[in-house]
């Protein structure tokens, strides 16, 4: 009997000059939620093709459910199911009905039980009836990753499960997806938000260039990550280039608004204190000074300076 449900080892893919994989390795037990953080074109959506047979690797090995990929496709296949970010709905349909063609598909005995169940969990019980093309954004997804759990697989891939949702749907998202766990799935799945892996995850691993550079849980990521950076948006280029001389003992970077600071501080009042007061006696203007959580962009910086540091 296999212990972990999904194990990868050293896998590589190339797509001709561009090596997206570059001897990856994971494994994700059976029954928890494992999330993949990467930013756009990291890699992330190839592993989950290939995880799911849908593209060959170049070199490595991975294991479903105690199956090979490249060896045993169809008992893999048989293990898994596939959420994309693009819904696979029938528009026309309502969305019971699209659950019904699923299990039916699938040779489903017990099709229309499960149906009233993966409804209900999904939030979907009134809009049952009602054609998929009066649906909103979010519970199209809903349907589209209800319909991919029809069957029950024991590992469900989830590729950026919440991409495009606002923060109501995403939330309703979140729950569902540790629902999925509580009975006893494995999740897979795919995201560009720190937050999303934070809340959700067991075991996060971020991918970067194609290799891996963190791999714990969230607790022990963000101790990676960097803590007490103030953000500071100066009136103009001026004020700004003043307090770059005046900080020049801080490490700072240019931040993601029009003449903005983002400081690297020990996050300690101390700290606060003697920047203000730097800039305040020098009468240098500010428009906006405010504590930042840290982005994926933030922990990138920190964990890739510690790589090159050794
Ligand atoms: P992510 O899902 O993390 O956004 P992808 O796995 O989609 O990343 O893509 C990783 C890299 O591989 C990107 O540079 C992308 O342009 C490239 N890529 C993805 N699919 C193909 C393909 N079919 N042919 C060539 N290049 C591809």
């Amino acid at each position: 009997m296999f212990t972990q449900a999904i194990k990868v080892e050293n896998l590589t893919k190339s797509y001709k000059d561009n090596h997206v994989l570059k001897e990856v390795s994971f494994t994700v037990p059976k029954g928890k939620i494992f999330a993949l953080l990467g930013s756009n074109g990291a890699g992330k959506t190839t592993i989950i093709k290939i995880m799911a047979t849908l593209l060959r690797p170049d070199g490595g090995s991975i294991e479903i459910c105690g199956c090979d990929v490249v060896k045993q496709p169809e008992q893999v296949r048989a293990c898994i199911s596939l959420t994309g970010q693009f819904a696979a709905v029938d528009e026309l349909l309502t969305g019971r009905e699209n659950l019904w063609i699923i299990g039916e598909l699938r040779h489903l005995p017990d099709k229309n039980k499960q149906g009233e169940k993966l409804l209900e969990l999904f939030r979907l019980t009134t809009a049952a009836d009602k054609p998929v093309s009066t649906y909103s954004g979010g519970m199209r997804r809903r349907l589209d990753i209800a319909m991919s759990m029809m069957g029950q697989s024991p590992v469900v891939f989830l590729d950026e499960p919440t991409s495009g949702l606002d923060p109501q749907n995403r939330l309703a998202m979140w729950e569902i997806i540790q629902s999925m766990a509580a009975n006893g799935t494995t999740v897979f799945l795919t995201t560009q938000y720190l937050d999303e892996a934070e809340y959700l995850a067991d075991h996060i691993v971020v991918l970067h260039e194609g290799v891996i550079i963190a791999d714990g849980t969230s607790e022990e990521l963000k101790e990676k990550i960097p803590q007490g950076i103030i953000q500071i948006q100066f009136r103009n280029e001026l004020e700004l280039a003043k307090a770059l001389e005046l900080l020049s003992e801080y490490a700072s970077y240019g931040g993601d608004r029009e003449y903005t600071l983002d400081i690297q501080t020990d996050g300690g009042a101390m700290q606060f204190a003697d920047i203000l007061n730097r800039l305040n006696q020098s009468n240098v203007e500010m428009v906006r000074f405010a504590p930042k959580q840290p982005t994926l962009e933030d922990a990138f910086l920190t964990l890739i300076g510690e790589k090159k540091g050794g």
